[in-house]
């Protein structure tokens, strides 16, 4: 047998060059932005194992709709099968620790996992030192449903026991955090469900800030569609939320204390756990990153997406995760090859549902400058603000294919 001469120099390298030659990539969390990123390295043929808790993932995008009843739970679960079946190792665990140095991940039965680069996607978790009164027992009388899931039903459940003549009340939270406009979807979509449903009953918002997403159209459609129903309360007018009672379901603001049937509270977040595990999370909460490689700034080698990143005007959705995602995969690529990073531009929409076949949306377009993601001037938009209802119906139209088109790239 003849063996060339390149398979013989092989034989006599170092580990980590034969490493270098096969380069092991691990994703963490199997939400928008990892699924979505563990698919993209596998088809530029890195070898991808993808982490993630939960055996079937839950989207949080259109979730509103199932609070206001518009839509089963079963349109927002997601499974793997897929991602097995192109020959993406996935494992179903929850990863608790990152030796960035040692380049390895430990799983919570105790397993490790070698990389060469890591990507970490593990969206918000919940800070529960944030809001007082608002702990982990909190969230059964008062569920947030910003994870959605259990809580998203938990919410459903209480809106539809609720007796009409009732006050709900929705807490929102100040900026940062998931979803800038989702808040004013539910707003929107729990106004539509008491409309029709629950007449005598009254919705009272109570914002942590005085200017929000889409504010203009969300304002007109509420004008129009839910006079008397919906009440928004600015920070200016002492909207800010200062402490909450779960068990008298009541919350203080700055101007007194309101009860209410229903409390949802969308709560201050942070990054999720194992970012912080990882070491890549700063005094903000979130994780500072390279914005054109998405590599942390703060552990080399670990790159993060998704709402744990600071990501300057880029807002935290699902869209963005997986524009990110094939950007910080192509990026892996270039780096364990030792090419060159590509400095990218990145698009986001989001469309909210202010009723059924009321759609509205925003959009932007996304580059690294000075070191953070920045608007391009000129690019994006609203919707307009006087549009006839078809233009309204045909963005509903596209959310849903938005939706299909974004969950098929991400789960197959
Ligand atoms: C009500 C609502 C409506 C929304 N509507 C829209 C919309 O219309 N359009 C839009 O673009 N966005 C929308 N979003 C935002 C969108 O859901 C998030 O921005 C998106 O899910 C972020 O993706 P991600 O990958 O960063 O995190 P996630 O999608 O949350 O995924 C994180 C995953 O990581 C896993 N994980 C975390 N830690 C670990 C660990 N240690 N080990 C293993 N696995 C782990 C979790 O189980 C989870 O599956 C909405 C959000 C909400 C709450």
């Amino acid at each position: 047998m003849r063996i060339s001469r390149r398979a013989l120099a092989a034989l006599f390298l170092p580990a980590p060059v034969l490493a270098q030659a096969s380069p092991r990539v691990v994703v963490v969390g199997g939400g928008f932005g990892g699924a979505s990123a563990a698919r993209a390295l596998h088809r530029a043929g890195i070898a991808t194992t993808l982490v993630e808790a939960n055996a079937i993932y839950t989207a949080c995008p259109f979730s509103n709709a199932v609070l206001a009843g518009l839509r089963p739970m079963e349109a927002q679960r997601f499974g793997y099968d897929a991602l097995r079946a192109e020959g993406i190792s996935t494992i179903h665990q929850r990863a608790v620790g990152v030796d960035a140095a040692a380049r390895r991940v430990t799983l919570a039965d105790g397993s490790l996992l070698p990389f060469d680069r890591l990507l970490l996607s593990p969206g918000i978790e919940i800070r529960f030192d944030a809001l007082p009164g608002y702990d982990e027992a909190a969230v059964e009388a008062m569920p947030h449903a910003w994870q959605a899931g259990a809580q998203t039903m938990l919410l459903r459940s209480q809106l539809e026991a609720m007796p009409d003549g009732g006050t709900v009340v929705m807490v929102v939270p100040p900026n940062p955090y998931r979803c800038p406009p989702g808040p004013y979807e539910r707003a929107s979509l729990i106004a539509h469900y008491l409309k029709t449903t629950k007449p005598r009953s009254k919705l009272l918002v109570l914002d942590a800030k005085d200017v929000f997403s889409k504010q203009r159209l969300f304002e007109a459609a509420w004008a129009a569609l839910y006079p008397g129903l919906l009440e928004y309360v600015p920070l200016a007018m002492g909207g800010r939320v200062t402490e909450v009672d779960a068990r008298a379901r009541r919350v203080t603001t700055d101007f007194g204390t309101q009860d209410g049937a229903v409390v949802n509270v969308i709560p201050p977040q942070r990054a999720g756990a194992i970012a912080q595990l990882a070491g890549a999370v700063d005094r903000s909460g979130w994780c500072p990153v390279d914005p054109a490689s998405f590599e942390s700034r703060l552990v080399p080698g670990v790159h993060v997406i998704g709402d744990a990143i600071i990501a300057g005007a880029m807002p935290k959705s699902a869209f963005a995760a997986n524009a990110q995602a094939r950007v910080a995969a192509a990026a892996m690529v270039a780096l364990l090859a030792g090419r060159p990073v590509q400095a990218p531009k990145l698009l986001n929409t989001c469309y909210s549902l202010v009723a059924p076949g009321y759609g509205i949306s925003v959009a932007g377009v996304y580059q690294p400058t000075n070191g953070l993601l920045t608007d391009v001037p000129g690019a994006g938009g609203t919707s307009p603000l006087n549009a006839p209802e078809p233009v309204r119906q045909a963005e509903a139209l596209y959310a849903e294919d938005w939706y299909k088109t974004i969950t098929a790239d991400a789960f197959g």
